[in-house]
C-alpha cells in the first residue's frame, strides 16, 4: 500500500496550498478591545496572506464604533509615522447636512471581505470550499423604520450610493438576533440555497447607539460550483 501524502489545507484567501500553514485571526486581533473569555477563532491561512493584512485601516474605520480604540488612534495620528494613516482616514470622511460621515470606502471593504472569507470558512467548516474574494459581495444595512436599506460597498465618498429595499421574508432576517458571537461581534447566515449563502457581521455598542453608529453588513456568496476546491484540512 502506498501512504498517501498529506496535503496542507487550502489558504482561506487566496485558495493555493497554505505553505507555510498558518492560522489567521477571521476577526483580526487589532480589533480585540477590553478582556474577553470567548474562545479564539482561527482559520487556515498561507504565511504571505496573513502578513499581508494591514488591518490598522479596519482599526481606524472602528474608531466611531468603540471608544475604547481612542488613545491609541490618537497617538498614533498625532506621530510623524502616523501622518500617511491620518490623511487616509480623513479622505473617507464627508459633511453631509452639517453632519460628518465616515464611509466604508474600497481599502476598508477590501478588509470586511477578508473578514467574511474566515468567517464564512469557520461556519462552513468541512463544507468549506474556496470561492475568490471578488465572488464577495457586502451591503451596508441601515435600519428605516420597520424596514431596512442596503447599499453595496464600497461607498463612495461623499457621493450618491444609492440604496435598495428588500423582500418581506429578508427584512424579517435581518431583525433576527445573529447565533454566533466573538467579543463585541455577532455574526451568522441567514440563506443557503441555489443563489447561494448570506452571511451576516455586526458590531453595535451601548456607548454610540444613540448615534446611530453602528456597523451591520451583509454578505452574499454564490454557489461556486466552477474551480470548488475542497478543505483538506480546516
Ligand atoms: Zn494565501
Amino acid at each position: 500500500m502506498v501512504k498517501k501524502a498529506k496535503l496542507p489545507p487550502i489558504c482561506t484567501y487566496c485558495g493555493k496550498f497554505a505553505r507555510p500553514m498558518t492560522r489567521d485571526d477571521p476577526f483580526p486581533k487589532a480589533l480585540w478591545a477590553g478582556k474577553s473569555a470567548d474562545r479564539v477563532i482561527r482559520v487556515p491561512s498561507c504565511g504571505p496572506c496573513n502578513r499581508r493584512s494591514n488591518e490598522s485601516i479596519l482599526k481606524h474605520f472602528f474608531v466611531v464604533l468603540d471608544s475604547r480604540f481612542y488613545p491609541e488612534i490618537i497617538r498614533h495620528f498625532k506621530d510623524p509615522d502616523g501622518r500617511k494613516d491620518f490623511q487616509d482616514f480623513s479622505s473617507a470622511w464627508k459633511e453631509k447636512n452639517g453632519k460628518w460621515y465616515l464611509y466604508a470606502d474600497a481599502e476598508v471593504t477590501a478588509k470586511f471581505v477578508k473578514m467574511f472569507m474566515g468567517i464564512r470558512r469557520h461556519l462552513l467548516r468541512e463544507k468549506w470550499y474556496y470561492v475568490p474574494a471578488e465572488g464577495f459581495t457586502i451591503l451596508k444595512i441601515d435600519p428605516v423604520d420597520d424596514l431596512h436599506e442596503g447599499r453595496v460597498l464600497p461607498l463612495r465618498v461623499g457621493g450618491r450610493n444609492p440604496s435598495r429595499t428588500f423582500e418581506p421574508d429578508i427584512n424579517a432576517a435581518l431583525k433576527e438576533p445573529m447565533r454566533h458571537k466573538f467579543r463585541d461581534f455577532r455574526y451568522d447566515w441567514f440563506a443557503d440555497d441555489d443563489d447561494g449563502m448570506v452571511f451576516g457581521l455586526k458590531y453595535e455598542r451601548e456607548e454610540f447607539a444613540h448615534l446611530g453608529n453602528r456597523l451591520f453588513l451583509i454578505c452574499a456568496v454564490p454557489k461556486s460550483v466552477q474551480g470548488k476546491v475542497a478543505a483538506s484540512e480546516t
